[in-house]
């Protein structure tokens, strides 16, 4: 089969489009044909250096996929042959007392699929069946199948944020940093859809402007202001936000505790701006805000996130989409930072829409 394979860590010669044997399903896995794959950022990270434990290479990147199982392992039910599915990148044994409670990533046999363990950018990919999320899309549609793999792991990212860290509830108000990104936009469309009021950071006119569009209530401009937290303070009559949903860290995680009110909390989900941090803590106590932890997302986040978008609750922004060849020029998209929402990758032999395959 075709993949992209990294044979080293560095830029985007490390990926290279290779003829490589196709993975054998094991009895519990089924064969996946590959019809599209989304973006993330840890995939160009991970190009550069092994960020996450048990990363080697070769490896074969890609988490957000979905594809069309192709052959079903000895032990797997023979029906979900031809099924069109999302792919579950999270595994796990499914059986431990992390698994039965959700949090598999601290399952003795978790693994990530595109991570530390191979994964999408590749005719096929071999995934546990558990895995599988059965999806009603056409398997011959672009458009639509670039929506869905969009969905997995930003939805369930933010899911997991804003409701199953945050408790995010209608008439709140929350704000949401970095609103151009995959992860970011997805947020802003599911706190849209809880009835919660928005505002976003972004860096730039073009991207207020498209997150205007993608229907923020407020949108800050950070390269147009000196002061964000005073902004915020100022659009919510002087309160602050009841939220923020914090996946920069570092200095900036004193900032979001300023721009909540009284009583209200930060959910820190990641560290772009740095692992550690210094705060005033009497932001903290006398107001009696809450700084809590994202954790990462179970099972039932992700089958939350896909029912919410194929229900139709909220969208998903897509960027733009690549056929197979052109990973190297999606990724480079990515890593330039001048994009707004998901970037995805099409499974070999598809194009996107407007162009032969
Ligand atoms: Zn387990």
């Amino acid at each position: 089969m075709r993949a992209w394979v990294q044979e080293a860590f560095g830029g985007p010669e490390v990926r290279r489009l290779l003829d490589v044997a196709a993975p054998a399903p094991g009895p519990d896995e089924v064969l996946v044909r590959v019809l599209a794959v989304a973006l993330n950022r840890l995939d160009v990270l991970q190009r550069s250096e092994a960020v996450v434990g048990g990363m080697s290479v070769p490896h074969i990147a890609g988490m957000d996929i979905v594809g069309e199982v192709a052959a079903t392992g000895d032990a797997v039910d023979g029906d979900l042959l031809g099924t069109v599915a999302l792919i579950d990148p999270v595994v796990s044994c499914g059986r431990c007392r992390m698994c039965v409670d959700d949090t598999p990533t601290y399952c003795a046999d978790f693994a990530t699929i595109g991570s530390t363990r191979d994964g999408g950018m590749a005719e096929y990919v071999a995934v546990p069946a558990r895995n599988v999320l059965p999806v009603h899309v056409s398997p011959q549609d672009p458009e639509e199948l670039a929506r869905i793999a969009a969905v997995p792991v930003s939805g369930a990212t933010a899911w997991r944020g804003l409701l199953g860290a945050g408790g995010l509830r209608s008439g709140e108000v929350v704000v949401i940093p970095g609103a151009g990104s995959g992860l970011g936009a997805v947020g802003v469309q599911i706190a849209l859809s809880l009835g919660a009021t928005v505002i976003t950071l972004v860096s730039g006119e073009s991207k207020k402007r498209r997150a205007l569009e993608a229907g923020a209530h407020h949108v800050i401009d950070r390269t147009a202001t000196l002061d964000w937290v005073a902004e915020v303070q100022s659009l919510t009559g002087g309160e602050g936000a009841d939220m923020v949903w914090d996946h920069v860290g570092g200095d900036f995680l004193g900032a979001s505790l300023r721009a909540t009110r009284p009583g209200g909390r930060v959910v820190l989900s990641g560290t772009t701006a740095g692992l550690d941090t210094r705060l005033h803590l009497p932001d903290l106590y006398q107001p009696g805000r809450s700084i809590l932890g994202h954790g990462s997302y179970g099972r039932a986040d992700m089958a939350a996130a896909v029912a919410g978008f194929t229900e139709g609750r909220y969208a998903v922004h897509i960027d733009s989409v690549w056929p197979f060849e052109a990973l190297p020029e999606a990724e480079a998209r990515l890593e330039s930072n001048d994009f707004f929402g998901k970037i995805v990758v099409l499974g070999p032999g598809l194009a996107p829409r407007g162009e032969d395959a």
